[in-house]
């Protein structure tokens, strides 16, 4: 028989037509090489076959025997079927009961062999004896030990529409049994020759069907708990291709970013360094000073920047972008400042006008809710090259913009940010610089898988004069604590924020709760001072008017959802009540923090929340109360659920791995980033077949896919 096209579309496999052809597409399946990557979710060890004199009630067992009787009985009510068989396996035997399911009498005949497994059961309606209840049942041929669904490891499969366990089993062992000798491997043949990897192949087929070296029972345990954990031998194989497939393409989309020159030079003069000393209202830092020095040698360079600058909340990212700006600007460039949240691209709009006033420079804010003619307005000056710095959401992408000559493209808090927003501003400009900011703080391993390809500045210190914010967590009955702080910190002439957890913008009962409890404070409980709401559903101006009363003090507190996670900067806050903090992860938590603690004063943080709830929940809440440091906030939080939750693929282009899980592989996730380096090398010093082959197979996959920036 001709091995089976992997390339072909499942609709080729018998038991596939086109109904469960559509289903499989829509779980991403459309090739039959597509489907043999529908893994095992777990494995159950069916090889040994038990003694039937030897069972107990309540196991799981795997027993072979003949059927040696057969009864069927029809149940209490109407419709209601019983089938019994006893099986025999000298010496013992069990009784076996199957309900409603009347054809199998037709199928488990007398002297039938079968293989079954099931829990075993004492029985009451049959006098107390052992039973089988509906089992899984397979017929032997005579001889035949090793089956399918028995006498082996057993894979068991997530459902895949109609497709149960069973079925997908046995296409997918059909399939393996006519596969080809080999598959497409993006692993060069040298590098499964140096790691002893199994051909891939060989790999895919005992991750389906493992067959176990052991012998030893222990032994045996062992591996399969390796199986069950998708480390096994199998499965590291796979792990490293990905991860080395994955690593090749950063690597690659590096070098091709190199290979594109800047058409225009930076320079920094005297004037420019004068520029940027007018703007500053206050010393930078050290670490504000490294990372402006790596930015501006970058800009200078003779190939666009791809940096990040990864500061916890409140490090002073900010001024530091500004002073980029200022370079690009008076290098005859438009710069572009992108915030996730209209309220933070306000913002910087304001701080930015302010910033710049003594060296004016003009500035243009664009986003969404502008008039539509305001917008045409707005865009006209930034085609034209008018407006040297433009801020904006993400209207800045989607909107028809064009720029007269961007320079240099910043992205705030950009986890917030999808790849494809950021690959489409830059190409809006002619290889711009891009400097991507963060406050998440990311683990090594993340940061190689993450930003592989960006160059990285950190500024590892906060301006001087922060004090670590206190914090403390109130359940629900101490409430009246927190108020008893709100009003306080109000009456000490400080600003409050309480802030409501508000999973989607759009989600109404979660809205009416801010709402109304907006309500509540202003009238009940501080009828005496100056409460505000804040909320994404609100009217742009209002929101605008709302953030700059509480900036100008006029709002003494400011009850807001979390549309004020992140960037928001009011120095004059020292309080944040968050309400329903069990709500929140850490890393939400640490952002909504990081609102205050911006000045000179003592901050607290008060987290009211249900706390009884899980373990999870009060770890969360004492490592807020322990730390104020991002890192180690970063690091729980992984532990605590790893990185899938923490940075999902659609918001932080993190690609979704299916053998590889980057905080328990990072040793292999090195190992793949070194390789990847050599191999880049070899393709480009010695090219044979091998290295060809390995480099198409990983430009098929990712091609056309920015992969940071
Ligand atoms: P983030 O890194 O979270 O974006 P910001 O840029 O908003 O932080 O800065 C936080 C606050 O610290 C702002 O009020 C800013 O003006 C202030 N700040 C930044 N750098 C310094 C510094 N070197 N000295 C004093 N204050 C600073
Ligand atoms: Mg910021």
């Amino acid at each position: 028989m001709k091995p089976v096209d992997l390339e072909a579309p499942v609709q080729f496999l018998k038991s596939i037509g086109p109904k469960r052809s559509e289903m499989l597409a829509a779980h991403g399946i459309r090739t039959i090489g597509g489907l043999l990557e529908h893994l095992p979710f777990r494995y159950e060890d069916r090889s040994r076959f038990r003694s039937i004199a030897s069972l107990r009630a309540e196991e799981w067992v795997l027993i072979r025997g003949r059927v040696s009787g057969v009864a069927g009985t029809d149940g209490p009510r109407r419709g209601f079927s019983i089938f019994e068989m006893r099986v025999r396996d000298e010496p013992g035997s069990i009784l076996v009961k199957f309900f409603n399911q009347p054809y199998l009498r037709r199928l488990y005949t007398v002297g039938t062999r079968l293989a079954l497994f099931g829990q075993v059961r004492q029985d009451s309606y049959s006098g107390g004896a052992l039973v089988l209840m509906n089992p899984e049942c397979e017929i032997l041929e005579d001889g035949d030990d090793m089956s399918l669904h028995s006498g082996r490891i057993v894979p068991v499969y997530r459902k895949l529409g109609d497709l149960r366990t069973r079925t997908l089993r046995q296409i997918l062992y059909l399939t393996l049994s006519h596969a080809p000798s080999e598959m497409p491997d993006a692993l060069p043949a040298y590098l499964v020759r140096k790691f002893r990897l199994p051909s891939k192949i060989e790999a895919m087929r005992l991750i389906h069907f493992p067959v176990l070296c052991a012998t030893a029972e222990a032994e045996r345990e062992k591996e399969l708990r390796l199986y069950n954990a998708g480390i096994s031998r199998a499965h590291k194989r796979f792990i490293f291709e990905e991860l080395f497939q994955f690593q090749v393409a950063i690597q690659m989309s590096r070098k091709r970013r190199v290979r594109h020159e800047k058409t225009r030079r930076i320079a920094i003069s005297e004037n420019i360094r004068t520029a940027i000393k007018k703007i500053l209202p206050f010393h930078p830092t050290e670490a504000q000073k490294r990372a402006l020095k790596e930015i501006a040698d970058d800009q200078c360079s003779r190939y666009p920047m791809s940096r990040l600058l990864q500061g916890d909340v409140g490090s002073g990212k900010t001024i530091v972008a500004a002073q980029a700006a200022v370079i690009a600007v008076e290098n005859g460039c438009q710069a572009a400042i992108m915030a996730p949240t209209e309220i933070l691209a306000e913002q910087h709009y304001f701080y930015f006008k302010r910033l710049f006033s003594p060296i004016g420079y003009s500035i243009d804010l664009l986003k969404g809710s502008l008039k539509a003619k305001e917008k045409k307005l707005v865009r006209e000056r930034i085609r034209g090259g008018e407006t040297r710095i433009i801020i904006g959401t993400h209207a800045l992408v989607e909107e028809s913009v064009e720029f007269g000559n961007l320079g240099l493209v910043v992205i705030d808090e950009q986890h917030r940010f999808g790849v494809v927003q950021r690959g489409l501003l830059r190409e809006k400009g002619n290889n711009p610089d891009i400097l991507v900011m963060t406050a998440t703080p990311i683990p090594r391993s993340l940061a190689l898988t993450l930003y592989g390809d960006l160059d990285v500045s950190v500024i590892n210190q906060l301006p001087p004069g922060r004090k670590p914010i206190e914090t403390a967590w109130f359940s629900e009955k101490e409430r009246e604590k927190a108020y008893h702080a709100i009003r306080h910190t109000a009456d000490s002439g400080r600003q409050v924020y309480i802030v409501y957890p508000l999973v989607e913008e759009s989600e109404k009962s979660d809205l009416r709760a801010a709402v109304d409890m907006a309500e509540h404070l202003k009238n009940n409980v501080f009828p005496d001072c100056r409460v505000g709401l804040l909320h994404g559903r609100m009217k742009s101006v209002e929101k605008e008017e709302t953030m700059r009363a509480f900036a100008a003090g006029d709002i003494q507190i400011l009850v807001a959802t979390t549309v004020i996670e992140v960037g928001v900067d009011v120095p004059n806050a020292t309080l944040m009540v968050i309400e329903h903090a069990e709500r929140f992860g850490l890393a939400q938590l640490h952002q909504l923090r990081g609102r205050v603690g911006r000045g000179g004063a003592q901050s607290h943080c008060l987290l009211i929340g249900n706390a009884g709830a899980s373990p999870e929940v009060r770890r969360r809440m004492e490592i807020m109360c322990e730390t104020n440091d991002g890192f180690k906030i970063a690091q729980a939080d992984l532990e605590l659920r790893g990185p899938g939750e923490i940075f999902g693929t659609r918001q932080s282009g993190l690609p979704a791995f299916r053998y590889a899980d980057i905080v328990r592989d990072i040793r292999a996730l090195e190992i793949a980033r070194e390789e990847a380096a050599q191999f880049l090398d070899r393709l480009r010093d010695r090219p044979d077949g091998d290295c060809r082959r390995a480099a198409e197979i990983i430009l098929a996959r990712w091609n056309g896919l920015t992969i940071q920036g």
